[in-house]
């Protein structure tokens, strides 16, 4: 399982829809807040979706 903290990018195994897949944490806990790098939309999702579509941590 993978670590995650506020400020670590991730890449997704699927795209937002405006086309980005690197996504900055905000938040984590119960539930993740996560920005689109591309778009600044911001998204929640739960711990359990999150790890599902994390493909990986982008290496800084
Ligand atoms: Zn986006």
């Amino acid at each position: 399982m993978m670590n995650f903290e506020v400020s670590d990018i991730v890449i997704l195994k699927k795209p937002h829809p405006c086309g980005g897949n690197e996504f900055q944490i905000l938040r984590v806990g119960m539930d993740f807040k996560m920005r689109c790098l591309k778009c600044s939309h911001e998204i929640w999702l739960t711990r359990r979706d999150a790890e599902k579509r994390i493909k990986h941590k982008k290496e800084n």
